[in-house]
């Protein structure tokens, strides 16, 4: 459960949790690539990271982690959504980024498995030649340099063309070395500390954990899915896409990334540790709120790559925020308060971004790129997107509660109402009953079982709880264990 091919490179080290009342300039909530590359820009300042797990323990934990601006067909997608000099900008904004990752790593001397390699788009349906087509269009005519060439990989494909100024890495020996520098400058992170509150005071933001509370000036919200403030009603301004992952173990690196140009999306990319090869590989990415057979989708993943399952050595899914017109939520919400969020699975490039944006804001330093990813921005994509998002909402909120007892679900799974309760049963190998209340704390929803991590997962805002109902992935706060 919850394995990732990165947390093998984790180091060592003893996990400080807050044990009482801290005073701070600037409170960055959640340590994932967000928070910990902010921590790194504001370094010289009073600051403190608090994370909810451990380092790098949330969504960044379970990325695919190519740092690559050849992106799906997005640029053409913003283009008609919003328009061609904001997509322009879009790319810009990438291309500089990973400019800034690669002088980060090198300065900071850091070891984390960076290799340049090809990346491909490809078309992996008939109807997506032409529109790839208008993708590269864009790109040449932004003095990218691409070439029509096949991918080297069985998946079938209908046309495809590449890069070669794209990277792959390891985001955890990333968030290691960060973590040393922010040691070295004596940066307080504390772990296993969940913030559940945010009040404001006169000057300050007060954010309490279940036992303690953090005073700050600033608060950058760097928590993936920012719950416990309502953004501008973020559930109404996006939604959440989950992935399954099937790692399998090969004799040759491909040496390149891939993926499709848009949905059914397939993704690849090859990982060498030590002696060691793996693919990475992608697909079945749907809208938590529509498809949750777990098991069926990694056995699509193994179909679409054609993969051995004596090669496999570990499954998992994920989960990111998507919005309406494929930008991300970054800057200022109010007063003092920051945040970041909505990569629509490129959060690589763009959590560094963000970490940029908001800390020049911080620092009071212009940054080009502050306007368009506006968090508080309202434009006609969020409005033709809300009917179909508030009806995703109600299906993931009402589908599991109407049709609990799924076809897919073996008889280890039940579901019962006991004394007005709905509980959910998962018995184990050895015949033991695990029993939860079958209810979400964050919203109220019911919960589907993933059989094959174990876990039950909350279908509207991708909260976790294992099989005895402790909360292990936010939003929620609470677990949800049952006493009889
Ligand atoms: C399947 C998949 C593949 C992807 N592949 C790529 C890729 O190849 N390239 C790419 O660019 N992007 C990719 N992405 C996207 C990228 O992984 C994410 O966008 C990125 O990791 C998000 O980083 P983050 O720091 O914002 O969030 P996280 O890594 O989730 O970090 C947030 C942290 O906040 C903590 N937290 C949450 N709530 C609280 C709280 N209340 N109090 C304290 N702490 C809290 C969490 O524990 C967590 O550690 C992929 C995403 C998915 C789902």
């Amino acid at each position: 459960m919850f394995m990732s091919i990165w947390n093998k490179k984790e180091i060592k080290r003893e996990i400080q949790e807050l044990n009482k009342d801290i005073k701070t300039d600037i409170l960055i909530i959640g340590a994932g690539i967000t928070g910990m590359t902010t921590a790194y820009f504001l370094k010289d300042n009073d600051i403190c990271i608090v994370d909810a797990n451990k380092i790098g323990h949330g969504v960044t934990l379970n990325t695919t982690a190519k740092i690559n601006y050849f992106q799906e067909r997005i640029y053409t997608k913003i283009s008609t959504i919003r328009n061609k000099e904001i997509a322009t900008k879009y790319l810009k904004s990438q291309l500089e980024t990973i400019k800034n990752i690669k002088e980060i790593i090198k300065k900071e001397n850091i070891d984390c498995d960076l290799k340049r390699v090809d990346s491909y788009v490809f078309a992996n349906t008939l109807s997506e030649v032409e529109p790839l087509k208008k993708e590269i269009e864009f790109l040449k005519e932004n003095n990218i340099e691409v070439n029509d060439k096949k991918l080297p990989s069985k998946i079938t494909q209908y046309s495809s063309y590449c890069v070669s100024d794209t990277y792959i890495f390891n985001p955890i020996k990333y968030l290691n070395g960060i973590y040393n520098v922010l040691k070295e400058n004596d940066i307080n992170i504390y772990e296993n500390t969940k913030i559940i509150k945010i009040e404001k005071l006169n000057n300050y933001y007060i954010c309490h954990t279940n036992k303690y509370s953090i005073k700050t000036k600033k608060v950058v919200l760097a928590c993936h899915y920012p719950y416990f403030v309502l953004p501008l009603l973020l559930p109404l301004k996006s939604h959440i896409e989950k992935s399954y992952m099937v790692i399998s173990k090969v004799k040759v690196d491909g040496e390149f990334t891939c993926i499709s140009s848009s949905s059914p999306t397939y993704s690849t990319r090859f990982y060498q540790d030590g002696d060691n090869i793996y693919q990475i590989c992608l697909a079945e990415s749907h809208n938590t709120s529509v498809k949750q057979n777990d098991s069926y989708h990694f056995q699509r993943v193994k179909e679409i790559f054609k993969l051995k399952d004596s090669d496999i050595v570990m499954t998992y899914s994920n989960v990111d925020i998507m919005t309406p017109d494929h930008m991300p939520y970054i800057g200022i919400l109010k007063e003092n308060m920051y945040i970041a969020c909505g990569y629509n699975t490129w959060g690589m490039t763009n959590g560094v971004l963000a970490s940029k944006i908001i800390s020049d804001m911080i620092l009071n330093k212009e940054n080009e790129y502050a306007e368009v990813f506006n968090p508080n921005r309202i434009n006609l994509s969020n409005l033709i997107s809300l009917p179909s998002i508030i009806l995703g909402q109600i299906k993931s909120f009402l589908g599991p509660k109407l049709n609990k007892n799924k076809s897919w679900y073996s008889n280890k799974v039940s579901f019962i109402n006991k004394n007005g309760k709905n509980l959910a049963i998962y018995k184990d190998e050895n015949g033991f009953k695990h029993i939860i209340h079958n209810k979400c704390p964050h919203f109220g929803c019911s919960l589907i079982f993933n059989e094959e991590e174990k876990t039950w997962d909350c279908p509207c805002h991708s909260s976790r709880f294992d099989i005895d109902g402790k909360c292990i992935k936010g939003p929620s706060n609470y677990d949800i264990s049952y006493k009889e």
